[in-house]
């Protein structure tokens, strides 16, 4: 007879080597900056030594990248999809190995990293490598004589990432980018180089010519160095709002094209007529997947007034079935904090929360003894002006407002200097449109959350940034039309 046995993902099956370099030309290679220490957020053990890249080893690797790209773009679309497809297909045998390094390095349970991101990372490079050979259809310029559209690649692109979806965040930069006849500098965040780093070598495996896609690891100086390098013709992050000021700023005037992807405060609007256990799955969803390091999480519950009382409860009893703890355990719902850093600020804005005057609830939850670690918290009697219903938590923190009628539902959900996303829960097709015409958004997901596909741009409006990634707008970022 079949028994589930629900024994933790192993982690032998990730070959982890004590120390990283650098991957630029299609070596691995020594970083000439002090390495630094990753370390599994769920237990504080040190992973790895990572190599710092200095501003030094990011002009060789931007070398490399402008050498690779006069070979790169030259290429007939058809045999840049080649190695696309050939990438994804080696991501999805090697997809359990890169979902246990994704767990150890990130804190996030395997169910996601396994369930969740490494199908999206494939589906990615399937969809870019099908586009490859097809940007002439796509809208992006005539067909020319070596098969390729009218739209020329923009060059060397210098891609810098945050560590809550490490290798997703990877897929969403490099599959567009490499599909439009782009090569790549690319930079991980310093608490989560290791996927990235595997997926250096899966290059390799793929046989990718030397300099198509560069790995350089560090802190935010490296980054700063890729964006700054005069010999990158387009900057794409993913991060802080705050830093992607700076990098705006570093940007301006020099020619280079920019796509910004910024943080977040959405609102989930629950309705009166929403199926309650499905919006409660879809609240969960929407803030504590990925214990809710997700620039488009459902941070801020706005449920109309009448159904508070009867949603709330249902919503703590839920809660009260999460479990959490060790990310490699496939029961687990709630993993571990990415960092001390950001553990401090969950903890710090919360407690300013309280003190603020909102309610604060937890379920019986027993946090492990070593590791980052903060449990599915609630917060009631929020009002607009409350920091928690303001700022970007980045954590597994849901703050609870009530409205009365949709026109206010709006103006509440809009609310905020960020426009990322926002969910809708009601039986009413006709207010789901209605929602969706008036709220200021990159994303509606209406009766789910959190629903990605890579044929679907994403991207924000306001402080949420600008640029789209996803589907034909992804691909557009890459190319001079
Ligand atoms: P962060 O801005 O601190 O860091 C992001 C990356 O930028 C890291 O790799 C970091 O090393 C690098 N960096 C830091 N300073 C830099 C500088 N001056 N120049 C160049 N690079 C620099 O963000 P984080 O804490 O890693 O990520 C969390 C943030 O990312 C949240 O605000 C979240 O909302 C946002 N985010 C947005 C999206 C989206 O698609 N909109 C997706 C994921 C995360």
């Amino acid at each position: 007879m079949f028994e589930y046995a629900p024994a933790p993902e192993s982690r032998d099956i990730v070959d982890l080597r004590s120390s990283y370099g650098l991957f630029i030309n299609g070596e691995f290679v020594e970083g000439s900056g002090a390495s630094f220490k990753t370390v599994n957020p769920a237990t504080e053990e040190t992973l790895a030594e990572v190599a710092t890249a200095t501003s030094d080893d990011v002009d060789r690797a931007v070398q490399a990248a402008r050498k690779a790209f006069g070979v790169w773009s030259a290429l007939p679309g058809s045999e840049r999809a080649k190695y696309l497809f050939r990438i994804a297909r080696l991501i999805q045998e090697r997809a359990r190995e890169l979902a246990v390094l994704e767990s150890l390095d990130n804190g996030k349970p395997i169910r996601e990293s396994r369930d969740v991101d490494l199908p999206l990372v494939a589906a990615h490079f399937f969809y870019y490598a099908g586009w490859a050979d097809k940007l002439q259809y796509a809208g992006f310029g005539r067909r020319t004589a070596d098969g390729q559209g009218g739209a020329k690649p923009l060059g060397v692109a210098g891609q810098v990432i945050p560590w809550n979806f490490p290798l997703l965040m990877l897929a969403w930069k490099i599959a567009p980018a490499l599909a439009c006849g782009n090569t790549v500098v690319l930079k991980p965040a310093e608490t989560t180089p290791l996927t990235a780093l595997l997926f250096a070598e899966i290059c390799r495996q793929a046989d990718l010519p030397p300099g198509v896609v560069n790995i350089v690891t560090g802190a935010g100086e490296t980054g700063a160095a890729v964006v700054a390098h005069p010999d990158v013709n387009k900057v794409a992050f993913t991060g802080s709002t705050e830093v992607g000021r700076i990098i705006a700023r570093s940007v301006a005037g020099t020619g280079k094209k920019l796509t910004l992807e910024l943080g977040g405060k959405a609102a989930n609007i629950v309705f009166d007529d929403a199926a309650i256990d499905q919006a409660v799955e879809g609240i969960v969803n929407g803030i504590f997947f990925n214990q809710g390091h997700v620039c488009c999480a459902g941070s801020r519950l706005l449920v109309q007034e009448s159904i508070q009382e009867e949603l709330l409860a249902a919503l703590k009893r839920r809660l009260g079935t999460l479990r959490l703890g060790d990310p490699l355990d496939k029961n687990t719902d709630i993993g571990a904090i990415n960092s001390a850093e950001q553990l401090a600020k969950i903890r710090q804005l919360s407690d300013l929360g309280e003190s603020e005057g909102a309610e604060r609830w937890s379920p019986a939850c027993e946090l492990p003894g070593k590791g980052f670690w903060f449990p599915p918290t609630l917060f009631t009697g929020v009002a607009q002006s409350h920091s928690i219903a303001r700022e970007e938590i980045f954590g597994p923190v849901l703050s609870v407002l009530t409205f009365r009628t949709p026109a206010e539902a709006v103006e509440k959900a809009n609310n905020t200097p960020y426009g990322l996303s926002a969910g809708v829960w009601t039986e009413k097709g006709s207010r789901i449109l209605w929602m969706a015409d008036r709220l200021r958004a990159g994303v509606v997901w209406a009766n789910t959350f959190n629903k990605f596909d890579p044929a679907s741009p994403f991207g924000g409006y306001k402080e949420s940034g600008y640029g789209r990634e996803g589907g034909l707008a992804g691909l557009e970022a890459y190319l001079d039309v």
